[in-house]
């Protein structure tokens, strides 16, 4: 049996991790079946505990942009752990990584380290309604910023006037300072700012959104929001924790042109380990503790390690720039062969791409924001991922996770991806 090792792994993991995973969508709920257990991994590929190999879509859900086990990243690693792992006391290493990030990016002045994506958002947010002396944020439905409380909220019933909680646990107080957007619909927005005029601190959003599979924002969505928040004393803040360093050296604000006040990162900017970081003019950060009043700390920020990997990747991707163009050309190339495969089919189907970011939905309507990503079809999405899966390619487990690619697809992997997605789709 194809599974039969990852199989047994994932019911000895539900004796003692709750659902067999640390993070859900690894348990496969969205689309049935065992998830496979990882063994090992280079470049493209890696390979199960049943020995099966796979070509990677995922790339550790972003950060691995050139590929599994890239060697700069993994010597620079090795190399650090030999003299020490932690100290709790500043290294000269954090400040490298943050003035090559500055460096990087467009319009920010300081960052701050922090060890995940969802730290950085939450941190994120309390500095913007320190800063502003404001409370309420707006957030928009299918946008993930992850799992601090203040984002686990959906649209409330009616009208858009707040937000109530998605997850039990998150208090009804916490939800009413976080209100509900529609992506790329400006309408929605001002609906909310001409409700809650002079208490909104922030905007937050995905640039590009990758979390209901991706969505592109549209013309005039993201110059419309920095407009209304020049205006009214709110700040910007976009989310780069998934298009920071993917989209290009400078992320979305780069390649969109739109100037955020505060951005988030994570994923690439660790090259696989886990550091997340908020960053922003030096007045907003001057707010920040131990600068500022705004508190906000960490025992493992900053670690050596953590601080090494990134290192290495963002000096990888200084020394070879190109490698966002060899992405977008062969993100393109599998779009195009994936359009044919499912044109040929007659069935209903969209493919958003954007950079280095892809993702297929089957439904007839073109997709846009939460709802239109909710319309497709998860049958036949299951059946497409399960195919796949079986012929050694694997995808995000869910029709609402975007694929990332990475620079050590070859072209003969795409190819390959291709013809195993003409084969599942053929039946
Ligand atoms: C992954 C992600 C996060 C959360 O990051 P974690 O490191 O998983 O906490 C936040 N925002 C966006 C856009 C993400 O893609």
């Amino acid at each position: 049996m194809r599974y039969q090792r990852s199989s047994a792994l994932f019911q000895e993991a539900n004796q003692v991790l709750p659902g067999g995973v640390n993070s859900p969508v690894r348990a496969f709920k969205a689309v049935g079946g065992t998830p496979v257990f990882v063994k090992e991994a280079k470049g493209a590929y890696f390979w199960d505990e049943d020995g099966n190999r796979y070509v990677d879509y995922i790339a550790s859900w972003g950060p691995l942009l050139f590929g599994h086990a890239h060697e700069a990243v993994l010597e620079a690693v090795v190399v650090r752990a030999r003299k020490g792992t932690s100290f709790g006391i500043p290294t000269a290493l954090e400040t490298e990584l943050a003035q090559l990030a500055v460096s990087m990016v467009p319009n920010i002045d300081k960052i701050r380290f922090v060890n995940s994506g969802t730290e950085a958002c939450m941190s994120a947010i309390r500095l913007a309604r320190g800063y502003t002396g404001r409370d309420k944020i707006i957030k928009f439905a299918g946008c993930y910023h992850g799992h601090a409380d203040a984002f686990l909220i959906q649209a409330g019933s009616g009208a858009v006037t707040f937000g109530s909680p998605n997850s039990p646990g998150v208090t009804a107080g916490t939800a009413k300072d976080t209100l509900l957007a529609r992506y790329n619909d400006l309408e929605s927005v001002d609906a909310l700012l001409d409700a809650n005029k002079g208490t909104i601190a922030a905007i937050i959003l995905e640039p590009v959104a990758g979390n209901m599979g991706c969505i592109p924002p549209e013309a005039g969505f993201l110059e419309g929001l920095r407009e209304r928040c020049s205006d009214q004393g709110i700040l910007l803040i976009f989310d780069e924790v998934m298009t920071g360093f993917r989209l290009g050296r400078g992320g979305a604000q780069e390649v969109t042109g739109v100037r955020a006040d505060l951005v988030t990162f994570g994923k690439v900017i660790g090259g696989g380990l886990p550091v997340g970081a908020f960053a922003a003019s030096a007045e907003i950060m001057s707010c920040l503790a131990p600068e500022g009043p705004v508190y906000q700390a960490g025992t493992l920020s900053g670690n050596p390690l953590a601080m090494s990997a990134g290192l290495a990747m963002l000096r990888s991707i200084e020394a070879d720039p190109e490698v966002f163009t060899r992405l977008g050309e062969k993100t393109a190339y599998l779009h195009q062969g994936l359009d044919q495969v499912l044109s040929a089919t007659g069935r209903p189907y969209q493919i958003n791409r954007f950079g280095s970011m892809i993702s297929v939905h089957f439904t007839e309507v073109p997709v846009t924001d939460f709802e239109t990503a909710a319309s497709g079809n998860n049958p036949s999405f299951k059946a497409y991922f399960h195919g796949l899966l079986d012929r050694g390619v694997y995808l995000p487990p869910s029709a609402f996770e975007s694929y990332f690619l990475n620079d050590a697809l070859s072209y003969e992997d795409l190819d390959f991806t291709i013809a195993a997605a003409a084969e599942v789709l053929a039946v």
